[in-house]
């Protein structure tokens, strides 16, 4: 049982996204607009800086307020999928303690609704990509290690798909060979929800 340090993962979501936000739009200017870095960078500093008034909510509260901060702050495609994904997220949370078996039904609750705001699915080379297996990881009952690595790996398969959502997609066959940048930045904050959990976990 964990009850989520927020404050705490606030700060080291925003600082994994500050620290690669270069990466992150080096990604994206193989395969698209070249701004995902930024657009990240923006929303997670607009979380940041409401860090107090979020992390003294609820769990459920605090991850609606952070989604809805990145559906007003990023202009691109990522804003309203990561805010679809977190206000999906928190409206799934039990409570304030959850545990791995919570945290896996939220995360569905949140790919669930990435699905449909984005009308994709896994294979299409996006963040859903990361997203899906680290969730049946989750439920699986993987450790915070494997989880990690799970991560890793599905956001290194990426490297091979052909996009077929995003703008990626207009590239067709040429997608392939390059990160998706927002399996990428998913990942990132896998690691940043894995930290959290370590540090705090009894
Ligand atoms: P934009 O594409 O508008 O420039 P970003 O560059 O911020 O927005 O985000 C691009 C990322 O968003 C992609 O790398 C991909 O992971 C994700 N993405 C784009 N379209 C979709 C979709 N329909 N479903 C799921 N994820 C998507
Ligand atoms: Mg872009």
């Amino acid at each position: 049982m964990t009850c989520i340090d927020l404050a705490a993962l606030i700060d080291g979501a925003n600082i994994a996204i500050q620290n690669d936000k270069d990466r992150l739009t080096a990604l994206d200017q193989a395969i698209g607009d070249g701004d995902h870095g930024l657009n990240m960078a923006r929303g997670f500093l607009a979380i940041a800086e409401d860090r107090d008034a979020i992390s003294e909510k609820p769990l459920g509260a605090a991850l609606q307020s952070a989604g809805m901060t990145l559906v007003m702050k990023i202009g691109g495609a990522s804003g309203p999928l990561y805010g679809s994904l977190l206000m999906a997220m928190g409206k799934a949370a039990p409570g304030d303690v959850v545990d791995r078996a919570a945290l896996a039904a939220m995360l569905g609750a949140g790919i669930d609704a990435v699905r449909h705001r984005g009308k994709s699915d896994r294979g299409a080379k996006t963040m859903l990509d990361v997203l899906i297996p680290v969730h049946d990881a989750l439920a699986s009952r993987s450790d915070v290690a494997s989880v990690r690595l799970v991560a890793d790996e599905a956001l290194e398969a990426t490297r091979a798909m052909v996009a077929t959502k995003g703008r990626a997609s207009y590239l067709g066959e040429r997608s392939a060979g390059h990160l998706d940048p927002g399996a990428a930045s998913s990942c990132l904050l896998v690691h940043a929800v894995c930290d959290v959990i370590e540090g705090t976990s009894s």
